[in-house]
């Protein structure tokens, strides 16, 4: 049966489309990025550490991928201008953007709500919020020049239902899922399409760091909740917009 979590698209079906993913260097992102580029898609790579972007440029071009793009950028000083620059450079290379990934997200913290330190909170607030948001606002004129732009939040299960000891990390994931429905509203039966993922528990840094005692064989690699990210990606097989997908439903 079909379903958005086994989706195999058509090959090469990202063709011709320019995708900027964050976080692209490392767990998820890395594996969207490599999907994306092996489907055909320019992918501009957004991350913190340039290492792990240029590891993962060589393997797409490795695997016979577009060239990508590298955005060597720090989400948690990045100001509105470093945005719009990167919103120019990317519409005088490809004129327009097709894809956007926002992944890259900070745990901060985990302990009592008593307890969050003020940095903290507008640590994890500016990296996994504001950043979203600015970004979003520069890039928008060059996803309306599409002909058709998928934009994908991520939300996390503490995004949903609100949990002890998640604090800043919890809060801001509500606060993601608002703003993925506030511009689907505002961009109801227009060319643009906005969703969140919950990608439920991955094998990657952000999962060992929340629970360092589990045994972590159980969990899917990112690589193996790859469908509902290149399905969301595909705008002949998705029209969904303002809706919350699990990658990994019960
Ligand atoms: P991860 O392995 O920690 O990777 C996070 C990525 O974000 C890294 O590439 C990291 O770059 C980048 N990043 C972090 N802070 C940044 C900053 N200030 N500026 C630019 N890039 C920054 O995390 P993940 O598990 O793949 O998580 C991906 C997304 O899924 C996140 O939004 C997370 O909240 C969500 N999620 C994950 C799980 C899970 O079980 N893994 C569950 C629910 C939701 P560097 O490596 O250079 O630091």
């Amino acid at each position: 049966m079909f379903t958005m979590q086994n989706y195999i698209p058509p090959k090469r079906y990202l063709d011709n489309k320019t995708i900027l993913v964050t976080g692209a260097g490392d767990g998820i992102g890395k594996q969207a990025a490599l999907h994306y580029g092996k489907h055909g898609a320019t992918v501009i790579l957004l991350g913190k550490t340039v290492a792990k972007l240029e590891s993962v440029y060589d393997e797409i071009v490795n695997n016979g991928g577009n060239e990508p793009g590298i955005v060597p950028l720090d989400l948690k000083g990045a100001t509105a201008q470093h945005y719009r620059d990167m919103a120019n450079t990317i519409s005088d290379q490809f004129g327009c953007l097709d894809g956007l990934l926002h992944n890259a997200s900070v745990l901060g913290h985990l302990g009592p709500f008593a307890q969050i330190s003020e940095k903290d909170w507008q640590d994890v607030l500016q990296v996994n919020v504001t950043s979203q948001f600015l970004m979003t606002q520069a890039l928008l004129p060059i996803l309306k020049k599409a002909p058709y732009a998928s934009v994908i939040f991520t939300t996390s299960s503490v995004g949903l239902q609100g949990r002890a000891y998640w604090g800043p990390y919890s809060i801001s994931k509500f606060a993601t899922q608002g703003m993925m429905q506030v511009l689907a509203d505002e961009f109801d039966n227009s060319s643009i399409r906005f969703n969140c993922i919950n990608p439920g528990g991955t094998k990657t840094a952000m999962r060992a760091k929340a629970f360092p005692a589990e045994n972590a064989d159980h969990l899917k690699t990112p690589a193996e909740i790859m469908p509902l990210y290149l399905y969301l990606m595909d705008n002949e097989a998705s029209t969904e917009t303002g809706q919350t997908f699990d990658a990994q439903p019960k």
